[in-house]
This record gives C-alpha cells, structure tokens and sequence, in this order.
C-alpha cells in the first residue's frame, strides 16, 4: 500500500514536471527559437532581440530565396525551422526524412551568429534540391555576399571575407592541382581547396555570366554546359584559371601562407 501510495505520488510528481517543462517558444514566418536556447545568447553584445534576430532570419531566408529562384523551397519544411543556440558547437544544419530541421548556431562569440545563420540557411534551402550537391560552395558565397565585412579582423575571417579569387591565386602558388578541379561539374567536394576553389568558380561564372544562366545549367536538368554557355566545361574551367592566375594575389595570404595553410588541414 505504502508502495502503491509512493508511485502515486511520484507519478503526480513527474506529470507536474513535464507540464512545468512546456518550452516557451517564440515563432516567426519560418522558424522558432526556444527562450531557453535564446538565453545562451548574450544580448548585450548582439543587439537582437529574440523577436528582431527572427525577423532578421525570415528577411535573410527571403533574400536568399529570391536570389536562387525555383532551386528554392523553404516550404518543404513539414515545420518551422528550430534555430538552437549552444555553447561551444559548431554551426551547422540537420534535417531528417520529415523534413524537419534544426540549425545549430554557436552562441560563442555571436558576432558571428548572423552570418552562419545564412550559411546554414542557405543549406537547409538547397537541401534535396538539384544544387544540393554544391551547397558548400553556395552557402559560402551568399554568406559573403550578405556579410562582406567582419567586424573581427582575423585571419580565420579573412578565409571567409574579402576576394575570393585573389586568396586562390595564392593557394595555387602552393597547390594546384587539375584534377581536382574537374571533379568541380560532379558536385564533388573532396576537401577544403575544393570547396575554396568552387566557391571562386562559381562566383567567377556568377559575375561574368550572370546568375540566370548560372541556374539554368546547375539548377535545372536539360541544359548542357554548351546551350547555357556556348562553350566546353573544359572550356569555362580554363577560363577561369586563367582569370585567377592572371589577377593580384590576395596579399594577407601572400605573407601568411604558413598560417593559412592550416585552414587547408595542412
Ligand atoms: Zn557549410
């Protein structure tokens, strides 16, 4: 009896726990953060409020829409996207087969947070999609795009910020090599001079051939490089290279390039 009446009251016990555990949340068109994920936040530093930082993410989700046209379905999410803050992890995205995803924003210095939160975005965007293979490279560029200066002037943010092309061109002082960069039409990103040098090609094609044409060729199935661009893949690739060796390297880089090549995981 003294059991049963035990079980009872740990049973009450637990229920009125879960119900005081009910998260508060707030929403927004796209996503939600927990109150409790947002408290990790320092906002004296940020100047977000939880309200404006989701107002912030439903105009940046938005613009990135918008820029990549039809590859685009922020809707496919059965639900809202979380944004989850936590100490200490890096930034990135999960979803599972019910489309439900979660973007994971360090809170450690969140000067930051803005600007991965549109790189992940960007991930969740083209997630399943046709670019889907090429997303590292994508969210690069529209995470510079969006976020050309930093505010930290570090060498780790000169990796992300500034001209692309004027960094490459002194990696390949160091290490160039072609067949690497053809597996660039495959989507295959082998390590981190691949994902440097797609970020560069694509922007290369972006700023000369404009982004229409770059989406019809990796946005939509049909179209051959040669319809698009009226020329060889092999053709677009030298091109490109020969852009990239002809212009200033990138003199930070230049100078530093023992620092540097650690980002390469040399
Ligand atoms: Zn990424």
């Amino acid at each position: 009896m003294i059991q049963l009446q035990k079980k009872i009251v740990f049973s009450a016990l637990l229920i009125f726990a879960l119900f005081n555990a009910q998260t508060q949340t707030k929403t927004s068109k796209y996503f939600y953060i927990e109150d409790a994920d947002w408290a990790l936040v320092d906002q004296s530093k940020t100047g977000y409020t939880q309200e404006s930082f989701l107002k912030l993410a439903d105009n940046t989700c938005e613009i990135i829409c918008n820029y990549l046209k039809s590859s685009t379905n922020i809707n496919r999410f059965s639900n809202k996207i979380r944004i989850k803050f936590e100490r200490h992890n890096p930034n990135l995205i999960s979803t599972n087969r019910y489309y439900n995803g979660v973007i994971y924003i360090s809170s450690d210095g969140f000067n930051d947070g803005v600007s991965a939160l549109t790189h992940e975005m960007t991930h969740a965007i083209l997630s399943n999609g046709n670019m889907n293979s090429f997303s590292e490279g994508l969210a690069i560029i529209i995470e510079s795009m969006l976020f050309p200066y930093s505010q930290k002037n570090t060498l780790f943010n000169a990796y992300f910020h500034g001209n692309v092309h004027r960094k490459l061109n002194v990696v390949w002082r160091h290490n160039f090599s072609l067949d690497r960069i053809k597996t660039i039409f495959l989507g295959d990103i082998i390590n981190y001079y691949a994902s440097f040098e797609i970020q560069s090609f694509f922007e290369y094609l972006i700023e000369t051939y404009g982004i229409e044409k770059f989406l019809d060729y990796f946005d939509t199935s049909g179209y051959s490089v040669y319809s698009t661009y009226h020329c060889s893949e092999d053709q677009l690739i030298m091109d490109w290279i020969i852009y990239v060796k002809s212009i200033e390297p990138d003199l930070v880089w230049l100078h530093n390039w023992d620092d540097v090549k650690y980002f390469f995981g040399e």
